[in-house]
């Protein structure tokens, strides 16, 4: 951190601000420029209240050179941060997990049909909203205390690990059998919430809110990892633009920003970013190819029956299209993407990683190149208009074959 002091400043204030630095444990170091003098701070500044500093009379301005963010930073933790589930299933270091399952849980025939069929395509783990945030509070609310209810007798019928948002500590009790703890975009600077979560042993899915930027979720998470809890899963879920043919605009490029401000998995929601279901499957596979850690997804079994969010849900066979699709495409390219990690498949934890053995200067050449055939490939087949069919596939084949040329 760096304070930049105003020109004669009062020399009893300046003593004051020495004296409660030191107190801090920084040491300050002084720079003096022409009519300006620069105090660097030394230490760990990540306590110091920046805009108390910035409202001192002696004080011109202040600025952060190191991020505020001390758990959470990958500069400290350069490994990526693997989450394991009570049944085995990872998140993070290449192991890429999907979530999915319906918007909200609306009847036990509803949440077994479509968590039957979501494991059956590969999802690692089934989602379904108790306790539902919505815009008006006369829309439907969630099924609550009663919907938690059946999403445990779900996962215990099914053999499937659970994520249900939670929106008030109070409920924390109610949590005991879930698996992951979802903090909704909404509550995501709820620091409370988050602080009685950082003294839980669950992973929490923390949403990034509708208008938050990164560095603002990062402290989020940091919050909950300072009270003890670690086991953070960060969520890219669309914020708000300008933008109203999509319900939220997609930060695609926060997924790989994240992973290098960050050691935490993260994973991409590309129902609440789109909302649209025609949307969703050309976005989950661009927040893979981007890098992400795990997807979630929603999907209902008749979308336009859904007391929430159906617009966006895809039904149990387009998902496991999408799956399939991506699966297939990741084993047959078999690439090492995003820093030579190895990925596994879409279709889930428990499917063998693949990793095609190339020399390592040929594959670093390829790599770049490889990524483009591989997102041309993997968006072969999204729902387009006729017209623009043919323009999409003369482009893929022209990509492919530079690739093809330089390879
Ligand atoms: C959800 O996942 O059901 C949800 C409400 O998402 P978000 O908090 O991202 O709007
Ligand atoms: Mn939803």
């Amino acid at each position: 951190m760096v304070i930049i002091l105003k020109n004669n400043c009062d020399k009893m204030q300046l003593d004051r601000l020495t004296s409660w630095l030191g107190e801090m444990h920084v040491t300050p170091q002084y720079t003096h420029g022409v009519g300006q003098t620069i105090m660097g701070l030394v230490g760990d500044t990540s306590k110091i209240d920046i805009d108390m500093l910035r409202a001192l009379d002696i004080v011109e301005d202040v600025k952060r050179i190191a991020e505020p963010y001390k758990k959470a930073n990958r500069k400290f933790h350069p490994e990526d941060t693997v989450i394991t589930l009570d049944n085995g299933a990872k998140i993070g270091g290449g192991n890429l997990m999907v979530m999915a399952g319906p918007c909200s849980i609306e009847s036990e025939e509803q949440l077994c049909t479509i968590a039957e069929a979501v494991k059956k395509s590969g999802a690692t783990v089934l989602r379904g909203g108790a306790f539902k945030p919505r815009t008006s509070p006369y829309a439907f609310q969630g099924m609550r205390e009663d919907g938690l209810k059946l999403l445990i007798q779900a996962k215990k019928k099914i053999g499937i690990p659970v994520v249900t948002e939670i929106m008030d500590y109070a409920h924390l009790p109610l949590f005991e059998d879930v698996d992951i703890i979802q903090v909704g975009a909404r509550n995501m600077q709820n620091f409370e919430l988050l602080k009685h979560l950082g003294k839980t042993n669950k992973p929490i899915l923390l949403k990034r809110g509708l208008s938050s930027t990164l560095e603002e979720l990062l402290m989020s998470a940091e919050y909950i990892m300072s009270e003890g809890n670690e086991r953070v899963i960060l969520c890219e879920r669309g914020i708000r633009t300008f933008e109203t043919a999509t319900r939220n605009t997609l930060d695609i490029s926060a997924v790989p920003m994240l992973r290098s401000m960050t050691h935490l998995p993260v994973v991409v929601d590309p129902s609440h970013a789109t909302g649209k279901s025609m949307l969703v499957p050309s976005m989950a596979l661009a927040g893979v190819i981007a890098g992400a850690d795990g997807l979630i997804i929603e999907v209902h079994n008749n979308p336009p029956k859904a007391l929430c969010d159906g617009a966006q849900s895809l039904t149990p066979d387009q998902y496991a299209q999408l799956v399939g699709r991506g699966s297939a495409r990741t084993a047959r390219q078999g690439l090492r993407l995003h820093r030579g990690r190895p990925r596994q498949s879409l279709q889930g934890a428990s499917r063998p990683q693949f990793e095609r053995k190339r020399p390592r200067q040929q594959m670093d050449r390829g790599r770049l190149s490889a990524q483009d055939v591989y997102l041309s490939g993997l968006l072969q087949g999204e729902p387009r208009g006729a017209g623009t069919r043919l323009a999409d596939q003369q482009f893929r084949l022209g990509r492919c074959r530079s690739v093809l040329e330089k390879s």
